[in-house]
C-alpha cells in the first residue's frame, strides 16, 4: 500500500489542463442558479450549452449520473472541447478526468480498458502494514515494566510492524533530540514522521495495536494502481514513463484488491470523467466496448463530442447521428453548440490575446475579428501569436493591421489551400468518414 504515496497527476492520458488552447477556460462561468453569465471564467456566449454542462456537472458531483454519458454535438470550433474543459475545472483536481481523442484509442500503445481505468479514480485511506519513519516524540505513558522490547529514541529511523507492534530500528537520523525510553509492542505513544506528507501519527493502545490517529487520503486512478503494480520498479515507473499495455492478470487482481479494500472501508471509487473527441472516429467494437464499459459499476462518465451529422457507423455499413450507433445514443445526454456571433468572436479573442499576452492595436482586432468570422474562430486564433511575431520583428510595442495581414498571407486558411478541395471531406459518394 506505501507505493500508492505518488503524485497523481503523472498519466499516460493528456489530462486537460495542459491544453494551450484553452488554458483560459477556468470554469463553467455560471451563477448559482447554474444560469451562464455571457462572459464568465473565460467562456463566452454559448449560454445553453453551458447551463446544460452545468446541470450535468452538478449530476456528476451527486452522483446522478452513472452508467450514462453526454454528448456534445456542433459545428468545428463551437467550443466543444472548450465546453468539456468547462466541466473538468468545475469538477476539481479531487475528480479524475482524462481526455482523449478517438484515433487515440486505435494506437499501439494504448488498449480500450487502458483510456477506461485512466479516468476512474480510487480515493485510498492510508492503512499502512509496515509504516517506516523517524521518530520525532516518544511518550510514555505506563510505567516501564521492565520488559522492554525495543529501546527507540527521537531521531531513530523505525520500522513498525502494524499486526505485531514490533519496532525494529533501522538507524539514526542526523536529526538528534532528547532520548526517551520506548516500550515497543507494551506501550508508548509514537509519533512517527515520513517524507513530506503530514506526519501519520499511531497511537499505541493497551492491547498492543497500533491505531491511526490522523487519516491521510489519496486520490489516484485505477491505471496508476496497475502502472504500480505491473512495473518492477514500483511508483518510479510512474515517473519513468512506463506505463505500456496492463496484462489482463494484473486488471483482474487489481480489480479484487480494490474490492477488498472497498469492503474492508480503506477505499472509496471515485468515478471520474472520459472526455473522447472526434468519436464518430471509433468503429463498432469501440463503441459496443463502451456501451458495455458503461454498465460496470465502476464506470468513470462519459463525455464525447462530434462535429458530424448522419455519418456511417465506422466498421458497419450503416448510417446514424453523428457516427454513433443508436444503442449507446440512447444512453447519451445531447448538447447542442452553436455558431458564434461577430460580436462573441470579437470577445474570444479578446480573451485569447489577453491569456497570451499579445496587446493588439484595435483595428487589428477588428481584422482579425473579419477574419474569424469569414474563416473560422480557430484560425483566427492562431493568427495571435503568428502575428505577434511579426510585430517583434518590425519592433512594434502591439500587433497593428500590417502584421495581421502579414500573418494571414504567410498562413493559408482551409479555404485558400490550394488543393484542399482534392484532400478535405471529399470521400467518395456514400462514403461518410470510412476511413478503410
Ligand atoms: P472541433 O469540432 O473542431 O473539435 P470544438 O467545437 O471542440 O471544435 P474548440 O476547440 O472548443 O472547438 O474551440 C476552438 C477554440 O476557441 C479553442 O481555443 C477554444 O478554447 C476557444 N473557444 C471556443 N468556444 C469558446 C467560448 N465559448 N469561450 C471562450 N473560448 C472559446
Amino acid at each position: 500500500m506505501a507505493e500508492v504515496r505518488v503524485n497523481a497527476s503523472v498519466s499516460d492520458l493528456t489530462r486537460i489542463e495542459r491544453i494551450g488552447a484553452h488554458s483560459h477556460i477556468r470554469g463553467l462561468g455560471l451563477d448559482d442558479a447554474l444560469e451562464a453569465r455571457a462572459v464568465s471564467q473565460g467562456l463566452v456566449g454559448q449560454t445553453s450549452a453551458r447551463k446544460a454542462a452545468g446541470v450535468i456537472t452538478q449530476m456528476i458531483k451527486e452522483g446522478k449520473i452513472a452508467g450514462r454519458g453526454v454528448l456534445l454535438a456542433g459545428q468545428p470550433g463551437t467550443g466543444k472541447t472548450a465546453i468539456a474543459m468547462g466541466i473538468a475545472k468545475s469538477l476539481g483536481a479531487e475528480t479524475p478526468f482524462a481526455m482523449i481523442a478517438a484515433s487515440e484509442i486505435f494506437s499501439m500503445e494504448m488498449s480500450k480498458t487502458e483510456a477506461l481505468t485512466q479516468a476512474i479514480g480510487v480515493k485510498i485511506k492510508e492503512e499502512t502494514e509496515l509504516i517506516e519513519g523517524e521518530v520525532v516524540e516518544v511518550e510514555i505513558d505506563r510505567p516501564a515494566s521492565g520488559q522492554m522490547a525495543k529501546t527507540v529514541t527521537a531521531g531513530d529511523v523505525v520500522a513498525i510492524d502494524k499486526a505485531s507492534g514490533k519496532v525494529t530500528k533501522l538507524g539514526r537520523s542526523f536529526a538528534r533530540s532528547r532520548d526517551y525510553d520506548a516500550m515497543g509492542a507494551l506501550g508508548g505513544l509514537l509519533s512517527v514522521w515520513w517524507g513530506r506528507a503530514p506526519p501519520p501519527k499511531f497511537v499505541q493502545c493497551p492491547d498492543g495495536e497500533l491505531q491511526k490517529r490522523r487519516e491521510v487520503v489519496h486520490v489516484v486512478s485505477l491505471h496508476e494502481i496497475d502502472v504500480i503494480n505491473s512495473r518492477q520498479q514500483g511508483f518510479l515507473a510512474l515517473f519513468a514513463g512506463d506505463t505500456g499495455e496492463i496484462r489482463p492478470e494484473v486488471r483482474e487482481q487489481i480489480d479484487g484488491k480494490v474490492a477488498e479494500w472497498r469492503e474492508e472501508g480503506k477505499a472509496e471509487i471515485v468515478p471520474g470523467v472520459l472526455f473522447i473527441d472526434e468519436v464518430h472516429m471509433l468503429d463498432i467494437e469501440c463503441f459496443s466496448f463502451l456501451n458495455r464499459a458503461l454498465e460496470s459499476d465502476m464506470a468513470p462518465i462519459l463525455v464525447v463530442a462530434t462535429n458530424r451529422g448522419i455519418t456511417k457507423i465506422r466498421g458497419t455499413a450503416y448510417r446514424a447521428p453523428h457516427g454513433i450507433p443508436i444503442d449507446l445514443l440512447d444512453r447519451l445526454l445531447i448538447i447542442n453548440t452553436q455558431p458564434y456571433s461577430e460580436k462573441e468572436i470579437r470577445k474570444i479573442l479578446d480573451i485569447r490575446t489577453e491569456e497570451e499576452d499579445v496587446e493588439v492595436a484595435d483595428d487589428a482586432k477588428d481584422l482579425l475579428t473579419k477574419i474569424g468570422v469569414e474563416t473560422s474562430l480557430r484560425y483566427a486564433i492562431q493568427l495571435i501569436s503568428a502575428a505577434a511575431l511579426v510585430a517583434q520583428k518590425r519592433k512594434a510595442a502591439a500587433v497593428g493591421v500590417e502584421d495581421i495581414s502579414r500573418a494571414y498571407t504567410l498562413f493559408l486558411d482551409v479555404q485558400r489551400s490550394e488543393y484542399a478541395q482534392e484532400y478535405m471531406y471529399n470521400e467518395a459518394e456514400g462514403a461518410d468518414g470510412e476511413q478503410d
